[in-house]
């Protein structure tokens, strides 16, 4: 049988999509068929024209809920939106995420938390919603962006990586707790990928090395990277468009590595 990938019919929710790999996965979902649910920070005649543009170019309906990642109330209402104005939800993926870098006897406070509240709760806000509206259609699949460093560590980025460590490890629950119910939870694991983010982080960490940030690309971003490349936006597209369509109905609770072998050394 033809392996198909359209998601006609289908409805995601994409957090943190107004800017970098969060963007790119809801246009490669909208290119798929599939209605989506936008979400995010930004300036809002911006994203509203990002929105309607999306909406033309592939023929679905695309909706901007702006629910800050940082408040339970607004997450659970985000979830519920999708369920009323579009009818369902297929995907839900827990995409938003912010960085910051510091040695750990300075690392602020407030970073702590606030990485921790948009990096981690907030996927477990975002599931606890979703999966009660998956479950009784029988069907969804649940996508945490995670990222290498779920995997493995960085100096300076004690948050960050305690965020993901643990966004692994409520997927792997969740992937438990669904698996009967034709719902699936897994993690994405990227290593570099050319975004703002990745580009605020070179300046960062050549403030907190004393090096330049060419230096800083060269011989720490690339050096973990054995592919010498920054991961590309369409790589990761498709190993989402898979997971979301019945091809990946057995693939649960997995931590999915897209890092140019990385995490293999
Ligand atoms: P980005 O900065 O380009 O986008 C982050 C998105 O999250 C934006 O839409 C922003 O508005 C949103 N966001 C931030 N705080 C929010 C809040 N309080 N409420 C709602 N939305 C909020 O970042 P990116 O590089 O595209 O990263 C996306 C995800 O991918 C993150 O989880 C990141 O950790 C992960 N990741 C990135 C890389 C990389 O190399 N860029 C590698 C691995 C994993």
């Amino acid at each position: 049988m033809p392996i198909s990938v359209d998601l006609k019919g289908q409805v995601a929710i994409v957090t943190g999509s107004t800017s970098g790999i969060g963007q790119a996965m809801a246009r490669a979902l909208a290119g798929q068929g599939s209605d989506v649910v936008i979400n995010g920070l930004g300036d809002p005649a911006k994203i509203e024209a990002e929105r309607a543009q999306m909406a033309a170019e592939f023929g679905v309906q695309v909706l901007y809920h702006g629910a800050d990642m940082t408040k339970p109330d607004e997450i659970a209402d985000m979830v519920a939106f999708a369920k009323a104005r579009l009818g369902r939800l297929d995907l839900l993926l827990n995409n938003a995420g912010v960085q910051f870098v510091s040695p750990i006897e300075e690392f602020p406070i407030d970073k702590w938390n606030q990485i921790i509240a948009i990096n981690l709760s907030s996927a477990f806000h975002s599931i606890r919603a979703a999966v009660p509206i998956m479950k009784a259609q029988g069907r969804g699949r649940i996508v945490n962006l995670a990222s290498a460093h779920a995997l493995v560590a960085s100096p300076f980025k004690a948050a960050y990586v305690a965020a993901k460590h643990g966004v692994l490890g409520l997927t792997r629950t969740v992937a438990l707790e669904v698996a009967t119910d034709g719902v699936t939870c897994n993690a994405i694991c990227p290593g570099y990928v050319k975004t703002p983010l990745v580009e605020a982080q070179i300046a960062d960490q050549a403030k907190a090395r004393g090096i330049t940030p060419e230096q800083v690309l060269k011989d720490v971003i690339l050096a973990a990277q054995p592919t010498k490349k920054l991961v590309e936006y369409d790589e990761i597209a498709g190993l989402l468009v898979y997971l979301a369509s019945n091809a990946g109905a057995s693939v649960n609770g997995a931590a999915l590595s897209i890092d140019g072998g990385w995490t293999a050394a």
